[in-house]
């Protein structure tokens, strides 16, 4: 039995979650942008750029493309039948960090300048 306060019961659901998101980082059409969700260019009156967060809300839709940073909580929550932490290592060699998964996802896109492509294949690598 995990008693442990850091941690939260596995959601099997979790899984799936994480596959969706993966797979809308990887829906490609908008420049890989750090330091904040989303960039409108308002003289074009759309969104011109995203960090990996920001394009998997956009691409999810519905209250996440309206609130990036409801998607990044949601998965700050999550655990895995095979990984029942709610952090997760930095898998970037030699880096060390320890953070949710949300906050890990905006880690890799700003701190390690990782591609929307290799964000979601580390994701898909997890939730396999
Ligand atoms: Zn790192």
């Amino acid at each position: 039995m995990v008693t442990a306060e850091n941690t939260t019961a596995p959601d099997t659901s979790n899984r799936t979650f994480v596959k969706e998101v993966a797979a809308a980082i990887r829906m490609n059409g908008l420049e890989q942008i750090q330091e904040d969700y989303i960039r409108y260019d308002y003289e074009k009156g759309e969104i011109v750029g995203a960090c990996a967060i920001g394009q998997a809300a956009v691409n999810l839709g519905g209250i996440f493309r309206e609130q990036p940073d409801y998607l990044e909580r949601q998965l700050n929550q999550v655990v895995l039948e095979n990984h029942p932490l709610n952090y997760w290592e930095c898998p970037r060699e030699s880096c060390g960090g320890r953070q949710h998964l949300g906050q890990l996802i905006t880690h890799l896109n700003d701190y390690h300048f990782w591609t929307f492509e290799e964000i979601a294949d580390w994701l898909d690598s997890i939730s396999e």
